[in-house]
């Protein structure tokens, strides 16, 4: 199979994937607040949890583009699924990818590529959000391996995952510029998975727990890429993963769309459809537009990405351009449906709930806009920030 007919193969599983996997799902999943395990492990049988990645290491070798695209399809229907797949994929597999060695690849990543394994990123700290410098977990490096100690909140795959990719401060004087990854297993001796999953507004059919380590050893085999290099590592990977933040974002707002365009050709009130209002229209072409821009500027980071260039602030425009979006798309969609929008016997209401995590998971869009202001403060060499001065995600 060359590239384009394995891309046309990938995306018409991923939509008989859906159909038959996770739309008859998406609803309960959102209700019962449960991480659909089965979903899981068929994405990891059809190849989906490995799209970006080797074939080497029994990836799919596809392009950046596909992923998004799959991406994009899974949260129109269930932005769960989405979010679940991107925390793995991105978050997770990304780091070992990218920096691991060959043992940490053919131990971890091949299991994780499969879906065999589950991955969860642990960056966040009770103390720790959007300031990731001031991060309190430490790994104390002993003979042959670290000893790894404090906790981290709102994790995505927590109380699932077999794998945790976690920053911890091996030099704490040196502040952003002291901080390394490991890999740590789901059930080496101190690492404790919270008691129960995180209540949430949205994204409910996605785990979210909390982690503490309390003196936990791990081999130094471990660690991911050099001690004191986790920062470029988590460049890297929070840039890719806001690109699945935008794709998610994208493909609710797809949806809420189409649901909006379906709906007011049939509804007619004072004699006339709904799409005759005026004012419903301008929702309407606001919704089109935005999905239009959004898609553009999704499409530029990409393209920057897949032919090897800087492209973090791009990718920060995407995310916060998108975010802001879906959530005026999905606003303005349950408005359009009216108090059938507002019921629970429509999807909507869930769109709307699950679009407010785009504005904040992987940088909330305070600190999108940081990045952008600083980059092109960057790009045009008027200011130059300081050395290691970015300590935000
Ligand atoms: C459902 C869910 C899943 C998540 N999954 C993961 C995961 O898998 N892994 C992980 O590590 N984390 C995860 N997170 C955490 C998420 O990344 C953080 O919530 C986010 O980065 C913000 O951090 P915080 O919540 O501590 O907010 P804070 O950093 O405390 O920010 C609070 C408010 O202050 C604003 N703010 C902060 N600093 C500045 C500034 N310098 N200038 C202007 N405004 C500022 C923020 O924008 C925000 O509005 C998840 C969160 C949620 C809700």
């Amino acid at each position: 199979m060359n590239d384009i007919e394995l891309r046309q193969y990938v995306m018409e599983t991923t939509e008989e994937f859906v159909l038959k996997h996770v739309a008859p799902v998406a609803k309960e999943i959102d209700e019962q607040e449960r991480f659909p395990m089965a979903t899981f492990k068929e994405m990891g049988r059809l190849g989906l949890t490995g799209i970006p990645f080797s074939q080497s290491y029994e990836g799919l070798g596809l392009n950046y583009s596909v992923y998004l695209a799959v991406i994009r399809r899974l949260a129109r229907t269930c932005a769960s699924t989405a979010m679940t797949l991107v925390s793995h994929s991105t978050l997770s597999c990304t780091p070992i990818d990218a920096f691991g060695t060959e043992e940490q690849k053919r131990s971890f990543l091949i299991p994780m590529i499969l879906g065999q394994r589950i991955g969860a990123f642990a960056l966040t700290e009770p103390g720790s959000g959007s300031d990731m410098a001031s991060m309190s977990t430490v790994a104390v490096e002993q003979d042959g391996y670290f000893e790894l100690t404090g906790s981290k909140a709102f994790i995505t795959n927590a109380n699932v995952a077999d794998y945790y990719i976690v920053p911890a401060k091996t030099a704490p004087e040196k502040k952003s510029l002291g901080i390394s990854l490991f890999v740590v297993e789901s059930g080496t001796r101190g690492v404790q998975v919270s008691e129960h999953k995180e209540k949430k507004l949205g994204m409910r059919g996605s785990d979210t727990g909390s982690l503490t380590f309390s003196k936990v050893k791990i081999p130094s085999s471990q660690l991911i890429g050099k001690k004191n290099f986790g920062l470029p590592i988590l460049h890297h990977t929070l840039v890719s993963a806001r690109l699945g933040m935008a794709a998610i974002a994208l493909g609710i707002a797809e949806e809420s769309r189409k649901q909006c365009l379906e709906y007011v050709r049939q509804r007619k009130q004072f004699d006339q459809y709904l799409f005759q209002f005026q004012s419903i229209g301008n929702m309407l072409a606001d919704m089109e537009m935005g999905i239009n821009a959004s898609e553009l500027l999704l499409e530029k980071a990409v393209r920057l990405k897949e032919a090897g260039q800087p492209y973090m602030k791009e990718a920060s425009e995407a995310k916060l351009f998108a975010s802001e979006m879906v959530n005026r798309v999905t606003k303005n969609a349950i408005q359009i449906f009216g108090g059938y929008g507002y019921s629970r016997d429509l999807p909507l209401e869930r769109y709307f709930r699950d679009a407010k995590l785009t504005e904040i998971g992987d940088g909330t869009s305070e600190i999108q806009r940081m990045i952008i202001v600083e980059e092109l403060m960057r790009q045009e060499k008027r200011a130059k920030p300081e050395e290691g001065k970015r300590w935000v995600r």
